[in-house]
C-alpha cells in the first residue's frame, strides 16, 4: 500500500568536501517508510553543462525490458551551496539535469517494486523489496548513473536496523551495527551484486577454498537455511568435481527469498524464479512444503551457479559490453541460458546425485516441453536476438531446446573424439580463450568453436542452431547407446543393445566422475 509520497528530502548538510571522480551514495534504511527508500548521491565533477543521470531500461540476464525508471521519483539536483538546478524527465529511465558542471549532490525517492500498484514487466529476482524485516536491494532498480560516467568508481554506504543482517557475496570496506560501506569498480560490478537485509536464516559452509553463503528469507521461519545447505554442499562439491578441482571463485552467496502464502504481490501470479550474478544469485520462491522447495531449490541453484561460466566468464560483446539504455541482445542463448541449464543437470549426473535415468528423465521432459510449446523450426539464434521482443513468447525454450541442443553437442563431442573432448572441456577452452574481461563476436563463435573442436561441430551448429531444421534427437543420443522407448515416445532409455562403441561414448557422458581429492 502506498498512502503518503515523501515530498522531498528533509535536509542536507553543507558539502564542505571536494568529491573525488566517484559516486558517493547514501541509503538509508532506517528511512524507509510507506515503501519509499529515500536516495542521496554525492556527484562525481561534471564538466558538462548538461548531463543526464539514467537508471536502467534492461539488465544482463534477465532479456525482458524492466524500465527501473519507472520507480523513481523527485529527482532533485544541487550545487554545494544547497541551490537547487533544474532537472528535466526526458523518459521513462532518463533525466537531465542543467549547470551540472555546478552540482554536488543528487536525491530521489524510489519505490519498491514487490508490491507497487504500478503496471510493470520486472522479474521478482531482479526487483526491489521495502519491507520491515525484509530489504531486497537490486541496486538497478536503485542506482543510477551519468552517461558516459559508467567507469567510475560507486561508494555506497548503507545505514540499517542494529539487528538487520547483511546478505551478499561483497565485502564491506567498512562496518559497524548499523552502517556498512561498500566500493564497487564500476556500475557493472554494483549492478552484479545485490544485497538482501533485514532478518533472515542463514548458514556459511566452505566448499574446498570457496566461502558459500545460504541466506533464507522465509516470513514464517518454515524454510530453514540448514536443510538447503546440506544439499548444496553435495552439489557445489559436484561443480567443483566438475570443474576439474577449483570453484572460480572465493566467496559465493545464494539469497533465497521465500513469497510467503496468499501475500499480494505485483507480479503475474505463479511466477518465481532466479537471477544469476559473477558471486552470488538471488532467487524468488513460492513457500511449499519444505521438502519439495528444497528439491527444487538444488536444480534451480545449480542452473544459476553454472552462470559463471556462461555468460558471465564466455560470453559475446553484448553481454560483456552491456547496454542499459537499449535492447540489445546476443544471438547466442543456447550457449548462455542452454549450455548452463544442461549443465546444472550434467552435473548432478557426474557427481552420482541423480541416476542415470533420473538425468534420461529430465533430458525427456524437455524434449516434450520443447515440441508441444515451442517453435521448432524458429532458429535459436533468431530467437535469441529478439527474445526480448518480437519472440518473448518463445523465450522458455532456451530451457527446454536450449538444454538439449547442449546434450546432443555433448554426446556428438565425445563420439568424434572418442570419448576424450566433451562439452565442459570445450567451455573450459572457451573460457581461456575468452576469459572474463575479454568477448567473442557473434559471429564468429561457430567458426571459433569448429577450430577449438571439430569442424563437424560448427556444421551442427550451422544447420541445427542458426538453421530452422528440427535436431534428429534419436540420431545424436543414439551416440551414445540412448533411445527413445518406442518410435513414436519421448522418454530416453539406455539401449541395452547399443554398440560397444555406443556404450562406450554412454559411459564417458553418464559416468560418475571420480571424486577429486578434498581441498
Ligand atoms: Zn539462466
Amino acid at each position: 500500500m502506498k498512502k503518503v509520497f515523501l515530498a522531498c528530502i528533509a535536509s542536507f548538510s553543507m558539502l564542505s568536501v571536494v568529491n573525488a571522480q566517484s559516486y558517493k551514495y547514501t541509503l538509508d534504511v532506517n528511512q524507509i517508510k510507506n515503501d519509499i527508500l529515500p536516495v542521496s548521491l554525492v556527484t562525481p565533477p561534471q564538466t558538462s553543462k548538461k548531463v543526464i543521470f539514467s537508471l536502467p531500461k534492461i539488465i544482463p540476464g534477465t532479456y525482458a525490458i524492466s524500465d527501473y525508471g519507472n520507480f523513481v521519483d523527485n529527482v532533485q539536483a544541487f550545487t554545494a551551496a544547497g541551490k537547487a538546478l533544474p532537472v528535466k524527465r526526458l523518459d521513462v529511465n532518463r533525466w537531465e539535469i542543467s549547470n551540472a558542471h555546478h552540482m554536488a549532490k543528487l536525491t530521489y525517492n524510489v519505490e519498491d517494486i514487490f508490491d507497487t500498484d504500478k503496471k510493470h514487466n520486472v522479474y521478482p529476482m531482479a526487483a526491489t523489496n521495502f519491507e520491515e524485516n525484509n530489504v531486497v536491494l537490486h541496486y538497478p532498480g536503485i542506482i543510477g548513473f551519468f552517461e558516459n560516467q559508467g567507469k567510475l568508481p560507486f561508494e555506497v554506504t548503507i545505514n540499517k536496523p542494529t539487528n538487520y543482517f547483511a546478505a551478499t557475496s561483497k565485502t564491506p570496506v567498512k562496518t559497524t551495527a548499523n552502517q556498512d560501506v561498500f566500493d564497487f569498480t564500476n556500475v557493472d560490478d554494483i549492478y552484479d551484486m545485490p544485497a538482501m537485509y533485514g532478518k533472515m536464516d542463514t548458514v556459511t559452509i566452505k566448499v574446498g577454498l570457496t566461502d558459500v553463503l545460504v541466506a533464507v528469507y522465509s516470513p514464517n521461519g518454515d524454510i530453514k537455511a540448514a536443510p538447503i545447505a546440506n544439499k548444496l554442499s553435495a552439489l557445489i562439491q559436484g561443480a567443483k568435481n566438475y570443474l576439474g578441482g577449483k570453484l572460480p571463485t572465493d566467496r559465493y552467496a545464494f539469497l533465497y527469498y521465500i513469497k510467503g502464502r496468499g501475500l499480494k504481490q505485483s507480479f503475474p501470479p505463479g511466477l518465481s524464479g532466479a537471477l544469476e550474478h559473477t558471486t552470488s544469485s538471488f532467487y524468488y520462491l513460492p513457500e511449499m512444503p519444505a521438502a519439495a522447495l528444497e528439491n527444487m531449490i538444488v536444480n534451480i541453484s545449480s542452473h544459476e551457479f553454472f552462470h559463471i561460466i556462461t555468460p558471465l566468464t564466455i560470453a559475446s560483446k553484448e553481454v560483456k559490453e552491456f547496454n542499459y539504455d537499449e535492447v540489445v541482445l546476443s544471438k547466442h542463448l543456447w550457449l548462455y541460458e542452454g549450455a548452463t541449464e544442461y549443465t546444472a543437470h550434467h552435473v548432478q549426473r557426474k557427481a552420482g546425485i541423480d541416476t542415470e535415468q533420473q538425468f534420461l528423465n529430465k533430458l525427456s521432459q524437455k524434449v516434450t516441453g520443447s515440441l508441444l510449446q515451442y517453435n521448432d523450426t524458429l532458429p535459436f539464434t533468431t530467437l535469441s536476438k529478439s527474445a526480448a521482443t518480437t519472440y518473448a513468447d518463445q523465450y522458455g525454450n532456451v530451457y527446454q531446446k536450449g538444454a538439449l541442443i547442449s546434450a546432443c553437442l555433448d554426446v556428438y563431442l565425445l563420439h568424434l573424439s572418442e570419448g576424450n573432448y566433451g562439452l565442459r572441456n570445450l567451455m573450459h577452452d572457451l573460457g581461456v580463450k575468452y576469459g572474463a574481461n575479454a568477448y567473442f563476436n557473434d559471429d564468429e563463435i561457430f567458426d571459433e568453436i569448429g577450430k577449438l573442436s571439430y569442424p563437424a561441430i560448427k556444421d551442427f551448429l550451422v544447420k541445427y542452431v542458426a538453421g530452422n531444421t528440427p535436431i534428429p534427437y534419436a540420431e545424436y543420443f543414439a551416440l551414445a547407446g540412448v533411445k527413445f522407448s518406442t518410435p513414436s515416445s519421448k522418454k530416453l532409455i539406455i539401449d541395452e543393445n547399443a554398440s560397444a562403441q555406443a556404450k562406450f561414448i554412454r559411459e564417458k557422458w553418464l559416468g560418475v566422475d571420480p571424486v577429486m581429492p578434498k581441498n
